[in-house]
């Protein structure tokens, strides 16, 4: 199963199991009805800031998407190419954290909505300088530095550079909202 195949089959599995209709589930997530329904079918890839609304609303962990058990190093790859999401420490029900490697492209922005209530988000830049907007500020995180911060609020990565940017976000959510 590749990875697109998996993100799909997960998100209907999802919202069977919480009886949702698509409706409902645009409601909880604030993605549009048509797009979900896209997703679902395998005709329309999310980006990675409309997977995080979709991982939100239904409050399971981003990498429930992105791994499939035969590919658990596969990145996740969104047709734009801004922003990659490689799992290098996917969810467990012990540990209650994603950790995963990001490539920001020369000059792309990634505006984030507010992840559920209590998920702490650390990112440390590995190569370039990444630059995180929080709370409305932008600020640089140099090679080497880390951010951390409430990622139950809006905020926003950029890569104002020409070369790519690698950072790694470790996603540390609330005991209780984990999807266990
Ligand atoms: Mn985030």
């Amino acid at each position: 199963m590749n990875i697109a195949h998996h993100l799909a089959s997960t998100l209907k599995t999802l919202r069977q199991e919480r009886e949702w209709s698509l409706s409902k589930l645009a409601e909880e997530t604030g993605v549009s009805k048509a797009m979900l329904g896209q997703i679902e079918r395998n005709e329309s890839s999310p980006t990675v800031a409309t997977l995080w609304k979709i991982a939100t609303g239904l409050n399971v962990p981003f990498s429930v998407f992105i791994i499939a058990p035969e590919s658990e190093r596969e990145a996740f790859d969104p047709q734009q190419q801004a922003m990659v999401v490689t799992p290098i420490f996917p969810w467990d029900p012990v540990l209650h954290f994603d950790h995963f490697a990001i490539t920001l492209a020369p000059g792309a922005l990634s505006e984030s909505s507010a992840h559920e209530a209590g998920v702490i988000e650390h990112v440390v830049t590995i190569t370039g300088t990444l630059e995180m907007c929080i709370d409305g500020r932008w600020q640089p995180v140099p090679e080497g530095e880390g951010l951390r911060f409430a990622g139950d609020r809006p905020h926003a990565y950029r890569n104002s550079t020409d070369s790519s940017v690698l950072f790694h976000s470790l996603i540390h959510y609330p005991k209780e909202k984990a999807a266990d």
